[in-house]
Formats: structure tokens, sequence, C-alpha cells
């Protein structure tokens, strides 16, 4: 059973008062899969302690409303003084597939929402009418949720613009872990270099990444959680340059291809 299916179980268990589950329920998980087929007394103690682990990871993360609420007033760091709105993300707090983009601008800073506009609605135009899917079926989120501007004073100011720093990604990237933890995705598709690059860890461009696949663990504290990420150009990218759409489908198909859609 994928992760994302036990942990939908899971959380409706915990709704209904039940805290804790046999397990040989929690073998029907990825990792207990893996190790039934090992023999040995301390193959089926590491599987133990893996299903304790994934049970105790899919029970104590926060829901995505509870994360919402945490950093609903976030001042962690300088970008929440000049923001309009946070700009949390959106989508199914069950989405097997979640896009992750840098941070948001003009139109998102004044609405709260991820990838609207323009480039938002190509994005949406891939979704529903490339991959067959809903918005609403996927998670759409930021690196950072504020607007990142290049003069603070002016948040009405258009072309004010600015990559987020170093220490603000770090600073906002722990929210998007817990977003992350939540939604359990099976796939990451990052939107543009720049997430790419902060997800990946990886200080290349686009080209050293586009074109392949990543396993990444994005959870510190539960390295055994791991998740498939395929980059590919951000939606503003394709607007500027229309033949990069046909190598973005590309990278779609493979995201795809991984939710045997
Ligand atoms: S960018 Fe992130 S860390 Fe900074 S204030 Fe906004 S929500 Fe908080």
């Amino acid at each position: 059973m994928p992760n994302y299916k036990l942990k939908k179980i899971l959380s409706e268990m915990r709704d209904i008062g039940i805290e804790t589950v046999p397990s040989s329920y929690l073998s029907l998980a990825g990792e207990g899969k893996k190790a039934q087929k090992k023999s040995s007394r301390d193959a089926n103690d590491a599987q133990a302690a893996s299903l304790d682990n994934a049970q105790e990871s899919l029970l104590a993360s926060a829901s995505l409303e509870d994360v919402k609420a945490e950093y609903a007033n976030c001042m962690m760091c300088p970008l929440g003084h000049a923001r309009l709105n946070i700009v949390f993300g959106e989508g199914s707090p069950n989405a097997r597939l979640m896009f992750i983009g840098e941070g948001p601008g003009f139109t998102e800073d004044h609405t709260g929402r991820p990838f609207i506009g323009r480039s938002g609605n190509l994005l949406t135009k891939i979704i529903q009418d490339g991959m067959k899917l809903k918005r609403e079926d996927v998670y759409i989120a930021n690196i950072v949720k504020c607007h990142p501007m290049k003069d603070p004073s002016s948040p009405e100011k258009h072309g004010n613009d600015r990559p987020p720093s170093p220490d603000e990604v770090e600073k906002c990237i722990v929210i998007l872990r817990k977003q992350i933890a939540s939604i359990r995705p099976e796939v990451i598709c990052t939107l543009g270099a720049p997430a790419a690059k902060i997800m990946l860890n990886n200080t290349g461009g686009i080209s050293a990444v586009r074109g392949k696949i990543f396993d990444i663990s994005p959870l510190p504290e539960e390295p055994q959680y791991s998740v498939k990420l395929v980059p590919t150009f951000h939606p503003a990218y394709l607007l500027r340059n229309p033949p990069a759409k046909k190598t973005a489908w590309e990278d779609i198909k493979v995201v795809m291809s991984l939710l045997r859609l």
C-alpha cells in the first residue's frame, strides 16, 4: 500500500481516537514489504523498528491546517514585514504530486494564492489539459511563503521581485518540510532552477538536473522517507521561451509515469 493511502487511513483512525495500530497492519507499508523479504530475526527486528518509526512519523505529522495556523503570523524572517499575504500553498492534503516553486510574486502576494496569473494559468493548463488532473488534486507550494521584494516598502510596485536570500530560505523551508511531512507526496516536481537547486542542495543550473529523476529525503528528522523529484522549467520561463514547452512536457510525462497516470 502506498504511504499516502496508509497516511490517510491512519489520519482517519486518529480522528476517531485510535492512536496505535498493530504492526501487522503497518506491514502493508512500503518499508514493511521490503523488510518482509528478509528472513533473519535481525531483519524482523529491523522491520518492526522501521514500522514503529513509520507509524510514529505518520501519526505525528501535523495536518496542513495545523501547519497553516502555526505560521499564520510568521515573522521568522524579514520577508514577513513587507508581505501583503502569506502564500501558504493550496491543493489536496493527500496529493500524490507536489509542485514547488521558489517564492510568490506580485499577484500571489496580493491574493495569498500560489501560481496564479499568467504563469499560474499555464501551470493549471499543464495539470488539467496535459495530466488530466484537477488543480485541486495536486499540491502547489513555494520554498518561501512571502514575496521577496527589492524594495520592501513598495509592495504595490510591479517588477519588484528578487530571489529569496539563503537566510530567508533556511528560515522558511521549515514550513515546506512540515507541508511535505503532512502530505507525503510520491513525487515532487520543482518549477525553475532555484527551487530545484534548493531541494537538491545542488549548485548547478537547471540544465545540470533537468531530465533526471532524483530520490531525495526531504525530511532531515525522518531520513527513511524518500520521494522522487523531477525538476522542470518554471512556467514563467515557458511563457518567455515557448519552444521549451516541448522539453517541459517530456518532464511532465516522466512525472505521470512515476504516478502511473
Ligand atoms: S518567508 Fe517564510 S519564514 Fe519568512 S516570514 Fe514569510 S512565512 Fe515566515
